[in-house]
């Protein structure tokens, strides 16, 4: 039997039980004209034909016995446009910008984390960081390179009782930094919390006592994923020579703070690493960092020692 007859026998069967009776040959027919010539993908062209048999025949949705998209693990999600059902754990919501967009966010089974997005127009009840969900009927799709997977009306959102693991915590990733944020460099912290000050003020304690250290909050880009990774004192000083002294020293040499993170920017950004960390609710703490060209870098260097 061809693909084009199992889908339409699908169809059949699923009115059959519901207690309608359906004519094969046109959906076939539907189905082929949809696949073949519009190259809609099948689950897309199953949907279609099903929502115009329902309007024809005047069969309530709840009505239709559900039939579900296949169960996918993340790390399956290969191609876009194609329906799949997900168990997955919400590890974070973003802030939207789109009006068209409800949520966004990753989520995550123990085979890979991938963004999703919910569309305002499905109209779903928000999901919660941290709980568990099975996303059934959601659409893969791909932007920007990168997989997701997007709620729509037809999708359906169910908190489960399962505690779904996320891939391991230790990561090691080989990438490129390609950003650093604002409060990167020689900052201050409450001497209570440890939380970073803005303008001298802790975000708990207010005007505190504090004492200065060094970190980077930034962006690595392996080909796939994004990272966003902190850098503590050491790791900066291991890869620049700067720690928290050099970095005073050059703050106070140009009388400005700032000057430590354009100094760090123009040493550090753009440049390939080779890292070891734990991943966090949002970030990637660094254990471990290296220039991968660090070989290179080093010989290049006692080499130049050598002739000067
Ligand atoms: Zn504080």
């Amino acid at each position: 039997m061809d693909r084009i007859s199992e889908l339409t026998e699908q169809i059949v069967e699923r009115f059959k039980t519901s207690g309608y009776d359906v004519n094969s040959k046109e959906i076939y027919k539907r189905l082929k004209l949809l696949i073949d010539e519009f190259k809609v993908p099948e689950g897309e062209a199953v949907r279609t034909v099903t929502n115009y048999l329902m309007k024809e025949l005047d069969v309530p949705r709840e009505q239709l016995v559900a039939v579900e998209s296949p169960l996918t693990k993340i790390a399956e999600i290969k191609t876009p446009g194609e329906w799949i059902s997900l168990k997955a754990r919400v590890v974070q919501l973003w802030d939207s910008s789109s009006p068209n967009v409800s949520q966004v966010g990753l989520i995550g089974d123990e085979t890979g984390i991938i963004k999703f997005v919910v569309w305002s127009k499905a109209n779903k009840p928000p999901v919660e960081e941290g709980k568990c969900y099975l996303f059934a009927n959601v659409v893969t799709d791909s932007f920007g390179g990168r997989m997701q997977v997007n709620v729509n009306r037809n999708s359906r959102i169910e908190e489960l009782d399962e505690d779904i693991q996320l891939p391991p915590r230790e990561l090691e990733v080989v990438g490129a930094l390609i950003a650093i944020q604002q409060n990167s460099g020689l900052i201050r912290r409450c001497r209570i919390c440890n939380r970073v000050l803005t303008k001298d003020v802790c975000p708990i304690h207010g005007k505190t006592e504090a004492y200065d250290d060094l970190r980077i909050k930034g962006v690595v880009d392996d080909g796939e994923n994004y990272y966003e990774v902190i850098l503590n004192e050491e790791n900066v000083r291991e890869l620049t020579g700067i720690g928290i002294e050099e970095a005073k020293a050059i703050a106070m040499e140009n009388l400005d703070r700032n000057s430590v993170l354009s100094e760090l920017k123009s040493r550090l950004l753009g440049r390939y690493y080779r890292l070891k960390g734990n991943r966090g609710e949002r970030y990637l703490i660094v254990n471990d960092i290296e220039f991968l060209n660090m070989d290179l870098e080093k010989e290049a260097g006692s080499l130049l020692g050598r002739f000067e």
